[in-house]
């Protein structure tokens, strides 16, 4: 890889409403105990990690990757010219993707010759929100209301004791000192981005593409998906796998719904358009690995909640046959900080000791295959589709690659880059769903 050394960008710049209470750079988050990391910025105590607490400073990139440089994924696109967001270009960010574009309408072309299940969007992505499609939760293989996964989710690592790492909803002010400590640690994440974030702060998305962590596509708005129609969720998906390729040159074969809010027709959608879906790991007994660090965001719970939570996880994790994932953000300050002071280092320090890895990394799937532009495995991530595909013009959205794909049916996964054991946890996650939650 090759990095100019030049100019550093300037510090992030500040965005939408949805993140401006990260605008404030007051320094000094802490007058007791506070840690402090060896690049100079402090970590609060966990009692004074609240959704009220001062920002930290945010850190400048250190590095402007230029366009032409390559980046370490074999046999990847050149890093593009750096993009320049056009407001006019581009749905309205934090809202719903609009679906009356030509955009939309050539990505729809995806879904041709796949069996889409006719299953009614749900009121709000929730159970109780919506009591008659929980009432057929399972037969709508919906995740958010009881867990149900089918095989083609990816829902944790095959290997017991490995944490597939990851990160949601940045690009984002503070993503520069997560990708810092992962650094200084030796581990890679997988990232999961909101398209409206995307567009905001391109060098960050850069600069975690380049430095070897994974991406993956969070849609547009960050909606529940299951109360979307089909062509809304098409577009939340096209617009965000979109600037990424814009951004970065590839396009992401793995995806995550936001909240987890995800049934049959939406990851048919997904498949039909090259995404596989990525959740994070949930207990037979029901136990989902969330930290709850965004509700510190949010002011729900504090700081040392969230962290006796991922210490929970922790333990849960022990006793399972297979590895784990884990939600955890890198929007907000207060979620950087837990991971940077404590869940990471509590991880790295645990009894018996963990792997972390990125997660296409610890599923075995070739960093190849995350990216359209450089898979070369014509049954990732489906069946009959023409893989590999480096014709897709950045702007049409990969019309072109849909044309070749005639299956009938919710496309297979190569079992090879997807182990079985995760099938096997899967099946039985929602066994287990179904013996205890009904
Ligand atoms: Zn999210």
């Amino acid at each position: 890889m090759t990095a100019s050394t030049g100019t550093s960008s300037s510090t992030i710049s500040s965005g939408s409403a949805a993140t401006s209470a990260a605008t404030t750079t007051t320094t000094g988050a802490s007058a007791t105990g506070p840690q402090t990391n060896t690049w100079g910025t402090t970590i609060p105590p966990l009692s004074q990690i609240t959704s009220g607490m001062p920002s930290q400073p945010t850190l400048p990139l250190t590095a402007t990757y230029s366009a032409g440089a390559t980046p370490p994924i074999s046999g990847a696109p050149a890093l593009p010219t750096p993009f320049v967001f056009q407001a006019a270009s581009w749905p309205p960010q934090d809202q719903i993707a609009p679906t009356d574009s030509t955009e939309v309408a050539e990505w729809m072309q995806e879904l041709d010759g796949f069996d889409i299940p006719d299953i009614p969007p749900t009121a709000d992505g929730t159970c109780v929100g919506d009591p008659a499609a929980a009432a057929d939760a399972a037969s709508r293989g919906w995740w958010t209301c009881g867990g149900y996964t089918r095989d083609t989710d990816i829902v944790a690592c095959p290997d017991k004791l490995t944490w597939g790492v990851s990160f949601d909803d940045g690009p984002a002010f503070y993503s520069k000192q997560l990708l810092d400590y992962l650094s200084s640690i030796n581990v890679t994440s997988t990232f999961f981005v909101v398209g409206s974030r995307v567009v905001e702060r391109p060098q960050v998305l850069v600069e975690e593409y380049m430095t070897g962590h994974e991406i993956a596509v969070h849609t547009w708005s960050h909606r529940p998906l299951t109360m979307l129609t089909t062509e809304q969720v098409v577009a939340e998906l096209g617009w965000t796998r979109k600037a990424i390729k814009e951004v970065l040159g590839v396009t992401p074969t793995l995806m995550r719904p936001p909240y987890g809010d995800i049934d049959d027709r939406v990851r048919a959608i997904c498949l039909a358009m090259g995404m596989i879906p990525v959740i994070w790991t949930r207990t037979p007994s029901g136990a989902t690995f969330d930290t709850n660090d965004w509700k510190v965001a949010g002011g729900v719970v504090n700081g040392s909640q969230s962290f006796a939570t991922f210490q929970a996880i922790l333990n849960n994790a022990t006793l399972l046959d297979t590895g784990f994932i884990v939600l955890e953000h890198d929007l907000y300050p207060q979620t950087v900080d837990l991971a940077i002071g404590y869940t990471l280092p509590a991880a790295l320090n645990f009894t018996p000791h963990l792997t972390m890895d990125s997660i296409g990394y610890c599923n075995n799937i070739p960093a190849t295959n995350l990216y359209r532009e450089t898979n070369q495995n014509t049954s990732f991530p489906y069946s009959n589709s023409t893989s590999g595909d480096s014709s897709v013009p950045s702007g049409s959205g990969g019309t072109s690659a849909s044309k070749s794909k005639t299956s009938g049916s919710i496309p297979a996964l190569n079992i090879d880059a997807i182990p079985t054991t995760i099938i096997g946890t899967a099946v039985m996650a929602a066994v287990g769903a179904l013996l205890l939650q009904v």
